[in-house]
């Protein structure tokens, strides 16, 4: 682990130095207190930092202040180092946002234990920001294919809708689900149908845009949401996602390889009108209820009622394999 020492005495500098790495930490140098600064406020800076309170310019006490006003994450360990050892020093140091401090001249085997301390405080900040990031993704992802979960695609959604109102722009959402799907579960297991389903995913996810989002919203089914995407837009992504799947059979395995299709609903919201996601979802679980009906691996686009600023029932199926618009 990386220890910044901060000390414009180089006699002092050089003799912690070699400590550090007697102990193992990698220690990294700096001459005063602006050139600490500046490691300090860098990216990824050393997390454990042994600083001398008596420095020209910046010193340790304005270190610690700004570096805590960083509230930067993961969290800095602060030591201070200096001759002053009265209690209200102490207090004045660690008022400043000092995690510990060491009165020279200090013992070195007293030093090595403190800095260890603080090793443990950061070690286990580090451990814990990882579990707390693991937890978040998992209550976001869906583990099958890696793509969003319902709850958080129903939010991206939402916020898109909000963005969109702030900006006077459109959203298109598209509800996506794989036509008989049972059928793969049934006939070919239920660990072929995961890796088809994982397959369609990888096939929508390579035909939205980067700033799209996909999630997968229930078993088969998937919804993309597609901002700025005016009416025009969402017709031409409706069918590349459709065609991205039906265009090749999926190979589940050597010996297995499966035609797949998907049919797709599609609404999107008109500039200027409030529409909730969980509305303009139900419009386009519509139009994805029509396609089914009319033969599936087709885009059907729900009827937009701009000028009233609702949505009429579902409207004119646009396109099935082969058919033209209309
Ligand atoms: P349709 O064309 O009308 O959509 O027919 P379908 O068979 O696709 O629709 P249905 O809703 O009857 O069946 C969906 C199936 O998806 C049933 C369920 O067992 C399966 N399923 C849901 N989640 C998973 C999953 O995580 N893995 C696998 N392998 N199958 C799943
Ligand atoms: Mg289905
Ligand atoms: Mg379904």
């Amino acid at each position: 682990m990386r220890v910044l020492i901060a000390d414009d005495d180089p006699v002092a500098r050089v003799k912690l130095r070699s400590l550090l790495k007697k102990w193992s930490y990698r220690p990294v140098l700096a001459e005063n207190g602006d050139d600490a600064w500046r490691i300090l406020s860098a990216e990824d800076p050393p997390l454990i930092c042994i600083l001398d309170w008596m420095m020209p310019g910046l010193d340790g006490i304005d270190l610690c202040k700004r570096v805590r006003a960083l509230k930067r994450e993961p969290y800095t360990y602060l030591i201070l180092v200096t001759g002053k050892g009265r209690p209200e020093d102490i207090v004045l140091g660690m008022g400043a946002g000092a995690d510990d401090y060491v009165t020279k001249p200090y013992d070195h085997h007293e030093l090595e234990v403190r800095v260890r301390a603080g090793r443990r405080v950061v070690d286990l900040q580090l451990e814990l920001i990882q579990t707390r990031d693991r937890l978040q993704y998992e209550a976001t992802h869906d583990h099958l294919t890696g793509h969003l979960n319902r709850a958080e695609t129903l939010q991206q959604l939402n916020r898109e809708l909000a963005r969109a109102r702030r900006e006077e722009t459109e959203v298109g959402v598209a509800m996506i689900d794989v036509d008989f799907f049972k059928r793969v579960n049934d006939t070919h297991g239920h660990a072929a149908g995961d890796e088809v389903l994982r397959e369609v995913a990888r096939r929508l996810q390579s035909v939205v845009r980067s700033y799209d989002v996909l999630g997968r919203i229930g078993g088969e089914e998937f919804v993309a949401v597609l901002p700025t995407c005016t009416v025009e837009d969402i017709l031409h992504v409706g069918d590349r996602l459709r065609s991205a799947v039906a265009s090749s059979p999926i190979v589940v395995s050597e010996d297995l390889v499966l035609p797949v299709t998907v049919s797709v609903g599609l609404a999107a919201s008109t500039k200027g009108v409030d529409v909730s996601g969980d509305k303009l979802l139900m419009v386009a679980d519509a139009a994805l209820y029509r396609a089914k009906r009319d033969g599936r691996d087709r885009v059907v686009l729900a009827k937009n009622a701009s000028t009233s600023g609702t949505f009429a029932a579902v409207d004119a199926p646009i396109q099935g394999p082969g058919s033209k618009t209309g």
